[in-house]
């Protein structure tokens, strides 16, 4: 059983139990302030905090924070990629990527994940349970303590590393609200990213959030049958519904759904399949990602040619549809867009 953190907490959570402990009630400020503002790893550092109630938290409420492991740089780029421990000996990765004034902490939602596209290193490695409130949020802690050291912010959050955030839904619902909470880490709603495989309960109830967080859908493919070879959870939430759920996002929000394709040469990146794609998108308030594929150890697909890339791109745009390419990042030391594993499948 995991303990609880105090990461795990809402900010209505903590106040409750700290006024149930008779505490005053603006010590749950205090603290949270100390949690998600100041950043402490440590109880010890709360030194306005009365020694008793640091006691009692650190009994009742541990402050272990998942403890960074290998570090690997891509210093050129500005990418780091960390492993982090958690506390029963699992463990997952987390990205920083540092663009112009842009520093986007890329977040995992699962230790690995049960969808298993065809594609994706995590997929291939399997599931081996859902990350905790705290444990995802500690991810984006951890990039902001390292920034703090150079006077720089974490100012986004793209919930695309290990995982499919939506079968796991309350969890990551929790961390972005928390990290969004004005009296602490005080991230605004629009910088955050969250990315689906298509599962449409999940769209639907981000849409009933109204919270102003980005959307982008894992499409890959512009019909069924090619889809269901790409993502099994296609089988589930057909290309249709999974539409229609985002147009329910995008009529709640008014905000522009993202479409990500990963582009796998000779598989889904023929001009067929731009056409079919634009068909599909066309006057909906859309905008797509392609993703050259990243290649990982065991992943039987190629990457498309640069030239290729951009044909797929020209006859997008040409059929009205928006669309940009995602430069990617990190592929060197395995931290792109589906290189994130923390198991090594076997030879
Ligand atoms: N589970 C979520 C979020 C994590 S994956 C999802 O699938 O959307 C984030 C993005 O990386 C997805 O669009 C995914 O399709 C893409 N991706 C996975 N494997 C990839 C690979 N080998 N090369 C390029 N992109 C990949
Ligand atoms: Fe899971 Fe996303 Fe990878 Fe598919 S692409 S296996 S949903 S992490």
């Amino acid at each position: 059983m995991h303990v609880q953190s105090p990461f795990d907490l809402s900010f209505e959570e903590l106040e409750g139990l700290l006024l149930g402990w008779g505490e005053p009630s603006y010590r749950a400020r205090q603290l949270w302030a100390w949690l998600w503002r100041r950043l402490a790893t440590d109880y010890a550092e709360m030194t306005d905090l009365p020694k008793g109630l640091r006691a009692r938290l650190s009994q009742e409420l541990p402050l272990s924070l998942p403890r960074p492991g290998a570090l690997e740089l891509d210093a050129e780029e500005g990418t780091e990629k960390v492993l982090l421990h958690l506390s029963d000996g699992e463990a997952i990765e987390a990205v920083l990527m540092r663009e112009g004034d842009r520093r986007t902490v890329c977040v995992s939602t699962q230790v690995g994940c049960p969808v298993g596209c065809a594609f994706c290193a995590t997929g291939r490695m399997g599931y081996v349970r859902d990350l905790t409130p705290g444990e995802i949020a500690a991810q984006v802690l951890h990039f902001a303590r390292r920034l703090q050291e150079s006077g720089e912010r974490v100012t986004h959050v793209v919930v695309m590393g290990m995982g499919e955030p939506f079968l796991n839904y309350a969890a990551t619902l929790k961390a972005i609200r928390n990290l969004n909470h004005p009296q602490g880490f005080g991230l605004g709603a629009r910088r955050f990213t969250v990315s689906t495989v298509g599962v449409v309960p999940g769209i639907l109830q981000l849409a009933e959030a109204r919270l102003q967080v980005n959307l982008a859908i894992s499409l890959h493919a512009p019909d069924d049958a090619l889809r269901r070879e790409l993502v099994p959870l296609g089988r589930k939430w057909p290309v249709r519904e999974v539409l229609q759920a985002a147009d329910a996002y995008v009529a709640a929000t008014g905000r522009r759904v993202t479409y990500e394709y990963v582009l796998l040469s000779g598989v889904n990146d023929g001009l067929k399949e731009a056409r079919a794609l634009a068909r599909l998108l066309r006057g909906r308030l859309a905008h797509v990602n392609l993703i050259p594929f990243n290649p990982a150890p065991g992943l039987p697909f190629k990457r498309p040619s640069d030239r290729r890339v951009e044909a797929f791109k020209r006859e997008l745009l040409r059929h009205g549809v928006d669309v940009t390419v995602r430069r990617s990042r990190g592929v060197r030391i395995q931290a792109g867009c589906g290189q994130l594993r923390t198991r090594h499948l076997p030879p």
